[in-house]
């Protein structure tokens, strides 16, 4: 394995299952889709953050740490993922949410409350001064705290997706595939996306691995995902070096911003779940696969080719009224 070396604690169900979705396909009409269920990795309702935590909380531990505190939007799925691996470690969790307290606890807000996390809000200030203010109130307190940064995207989490190609790899003979001519997947701190972008150039993947960005421009987005997964590479000893034009990122579906959900991610929530039964999310899954459905519709793949489709989490946030009640009234055009 490329990240045998580096210690892990083994908190996620793998290998995630490899699907084909052959109803949304011909719904479609265009390329055959499948898809890699990454919001089944098992901890309190999955998500991508947990392969990447698998390292992270190993390395917390070989530092000695006993609390980890990390930060996110409000509904972040990365908080709730890491709120359940630091329960499953034995450490606390503190976690540094954007924003005021809502009134009611909903969604992953709810789910950060049941696993034991403490959640400071940062009120109106800026969420970067409050996560350092929070790791030094914690070290007074003699907590051990250890930062996992946004979205657990540095060199050590995006090590669990360079396994994940890895793990894919032994999942295609035997599900009679010989490859995929691209990945689709939501990215945005953009540890997946290095991740999978290294593991794709160090098993020879002929594929194209694009990232459908969630909330950042083309050029930040590839900068930052180009960046990291050289330094990931450094880290796995590897001998590849990425430039952002080596990663292929589409940000043409930004919609209306960060975690505002348009009709473009109604519909395609609604689309996954009437043809196949698979529940994406309002701000990530839904984002990246209203991108797949448009680029199909624009024929940007052609027939003959397949995709595979990583679900990276998120069901949870559905369940936040913001969402939820829009969704319950949402019907696809027949
Ligand atoms: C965090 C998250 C992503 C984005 O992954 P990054 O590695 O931060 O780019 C995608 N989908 C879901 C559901 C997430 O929670």
């Amino acid at each position: 394995m490329l990240t045998a070396h580096l210690p892990r604690t083994p908190i996620a169900h793998l290998p995630t299952p490899l699907e084909a979705l052959p109803r949304l396909s011909e719904r479609l009409g265009g390329p055959e889709i499948w898809i890699k269920r990454d919001d089944q990795t098992g901890l309190a309702g999955g998500g991508n953050k947990t392969r990447k935590l698998e390292y992270l909380v190993a390395a917390a531990q070989q530092a000695g740490a006993r609390t980890l505190v990390t930060g996110g939007a409000p509904q972040s799925n990365h908080c709730r993922q890491t709120a359940a691996a630091a329960a499953r470690a034995g450490l606390r969790a503190v976690l540094v949410l954007g924003g005021h307290a809502p009134n009611a606890a909903t969604g992953n807000i709810l789910l950060d409350r049941l696993l034991g996390a403490e959640i400071v809000w940062t009120g109106d200030a800026a969420r970067d001064d409050v996560m350092a203010a929070t790791v030094e109130r914690e070290k007074s307190a003699g907590h051990q705290p250890y930062l996992i940064p946004y979205g657990g995207s540095n060199p050590i989490g995006a090590s669990g997706y360079v396994a994940a190609v890895e793990e894919l790899a032994g999942q295609l003979e035997p599900a009679g595939v010989s490859g995929f001519d691209y990945m689709v997947f939501a990215s945005s701190s953009g540890g997946t996306h290095a991740g999978l972008a290294l593991g794709a150039r160090a098993l020879d993947f002929q594929t194209s691995v694009l990232g459908i960005s969630v909330d950042e421009p083309h050029a930040v987005l590839t900068e930052r995902v180009a960046r990291l997964a050289t330094q990931t590479a450094e880290l796995l000893n590897l001998e590849y070096s990425f430039a952002a034009d080596d990663i292929r990122a589409n940000a043409d579906y930004l919609g209306e911003g960060y975690s505002i959900m348009g009709a473009p991610e109604m519909e395609a929530i609604r689309l996954f779940s009437e043809c196949e039964g698979i529940l994406l999310d309002p701000v990530y899954t839904g984002r990246a696969a209203a991108g797949m459905i448009g680029l199909i519709r624009e024929g940007a793949f052609s027939s003959g080719e397949r995709i595979i489709f990583w679900h990276t989490g998120g069901a949870a946030a559905l369940f936040a009224p913001q969402y939820s009640e829009r969704l319950a009234d949402f019907n696809l055009a027949s």
